[in-house]
């Protein structure tokens, strides 16, 4: 329902303005345009972008709260952001409306080494977070591929999951507590423990809620000793199969590695050429330094009685190092298209044998299929050229739906966002009516990230 206000970009402007300062509102098309995407490979391209009416770059709670206020009173779309890395393109002001770019909102407020926490703003980056607390002997473990760039408020609302999540967890077990401006304009602040028994966990409605219950701007997060030792392994495998089923083994040995992977050659390419295996493993434990020994030395044992061929140490670190850029090179030879399913682990062989066939018949070409962080989660990544992006979208439909018919989920990470909220009620049936009246309670004129689950 459209008001005199609402109708005119000129008077939002002005009472943006207001808000947080003439320097703070973008307003020109040249300003708008990388405000128009995020990573979304269907959208990295200027025309499939939305472009919105502005973008405001709130300082504090209380210039959030005023941007919510107005909106919600001139029903203004609104659609919070970080730095955009999201490939889902739910960072995407897919109604047009009003970009509120958190990225000001960068500070560390405190860190409280006894209570192993940090409060912080959402605009932080992962990397500066990090680099502040090893300073201090600290990490915060949270490694998603995008670390270098992406927001904490950005990891929250998408429940992102990272490299190093076996030990610490993924994003949303690493929140104590949430500060959030709710679309209505109300402000919450959730309490500092791990957990209460007095109702619902009222946080958890802001994990992976890709921006669309409020605007969350503190949250204070766990944080952990640095560790002492971290070690790696890999070993190759006459297959994927028997790589997945040697996990299998470690983890039902009671080994708790702080991160797995398992993958086919195609993921191990150009590290690993000359080797005969067509299936890895990665294992690796991080923390105190005679238990780093201990899981390790277990850990190789097995892999070893499993038929398992040791890869040189050096070939483990450089996979490392270069765990942040993959998704990059992906980039550069063709939009790239991600499905982060999962599935149940009785199922991850047969489903990976579905993508290997699907990709054969539907001539996608595939970078990797990789079961990452947990044995259900089974992802692949491929790649595609602008002009096939209709033929790759109904491929990948195709693959999602296998992932629910085999009881999975069409994302573990990342979110809906533009995506594929068409597959939605398949995957929740009437669960998603419990998601949207959630919705439609704390948000009732709907301007936060409007399309969210949607079609
Ligand atoms: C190279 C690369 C590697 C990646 N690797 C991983 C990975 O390993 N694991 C993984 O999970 N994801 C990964 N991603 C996806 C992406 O990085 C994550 O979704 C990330 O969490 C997004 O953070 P951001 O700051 O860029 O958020 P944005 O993309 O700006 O926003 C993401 C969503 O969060 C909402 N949002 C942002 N800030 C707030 C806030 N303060 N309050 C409420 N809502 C908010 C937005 O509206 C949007 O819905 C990767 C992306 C790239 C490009």
């Amino acid at each position: 329902m459209k008001d005199a206000v609402s109708r005119n970009p000129r008077d939002i402007v002005r009472l943006l303005t207001e808000i947080v300062g003439k320097d703070n509102v973008l307003y020109e098309q040249y300003d708008l345009i990388p405000y128009s995407r995020d990573r979304c490979p269907f959208l990295t391209h200027p025309k499939h972008g939305v472009i919105p009416l502005a973008v405001v770059r709130p300082a504090t709670t209380e210039e959030v709260q005023e941007i919510v206020v107005l909106a919600n009173k001139h029903h203004i779309p609104l659609t919070p952001r970080g730095s955009g890395t999201n490939y889902a393109g739910s960072a995407v002001p897919s109604k047009g409306g009003v970009v509120v770019d958190l990225t000001r909102m960068n500070r560390i407020l405190a860190i409280d080494e006894e209570s192993m926490s940090a409060k912080v703003q959402p605009g932080l980056i992962l990397q500066d977070f990090e680099e502040a607390l090893s300073k201090r002997g600290f990490t915060f473990g949270h490694d998603p591929g995008s670390f270098p760039s992406a927001t904490v408020g950005g990891c929250i609302s998408t429940w992102s999951v990272g490299w190093r999540a076996g030990k610490y967890g993924d994003m949303g077990r690493l929140v104590l507590s949430l500060k959030v401006v709710l679309p209505t304009g109300i402000v919450i602040e959730t309490r500092s423990v791990p957990k209460s028994s007095t109702g619902f966990d009222v946080k958890s409605l802001f994990i992976g809620a890709e921006g669309a219950m409020g605007m969350i701007t503190e949250a204070v997060l766990r944080i952990h000793p640095s560790p002492e030792k971290r070690v790696i392994l890999v070993y190759g495998f006459k297959d994927f199969e028997q790589a997945f089923k040697s996990l299998l083994k470690v983890l039902r040995a009671g080994l708790c590695p702080m991160m797995q992977l398992v993958t086919n050659k195609e993921g191990m390419e150009g590290l690993v050429e000359k080797s005969r295996a067509n299936g890895f493993v990665m294992i690796s434990y991080e923390g105190v330094k005679e238990v780093v020994d201990a899981q390790a030395k277990r850990t190789a044992s097995i892999l070893e009685a499993e038929g398992g061929m040791k890869i040189s140490d050096e070939v483990a670190e450089q996979y490392w190092a270069d765990r942040h850029d993959m998704f990059s090179k992906m980039n550069l030879v063709g939009a790239a298209g991600s499905i982060d399913t999962a599935v149940p682990v009785s199922k991850v062989l047969e489903f990976y044998k579905f993508l290997e066939d699907w990709a054969k018949r539907r001539g996608v070409k595939i970078f990797d299929i990789a079961s990452w962080v947990l044995p259900e989660n089974l992802g692949m990544d491929s790649a595609f050229d602008e002009s096939e992006v209709k033929a790759y979208i109904a491929a990948r439909d195709e693959a999602l739906r296998k992932a629910l018919e085999l009881g999975g989920t069409t994302s573990y990470c990342v979110g809906v966002g533009t995506r594929f909220p068409h597959l939605m009620r398949e995957e929740h049936g009437p669960a998603l009516d419990v998601l949207r009246a959630i919705k439609r309670t704390l948000d009732p004129n709907n301007i936060m990230n409007p399309g969210w689950l949607s079609p």
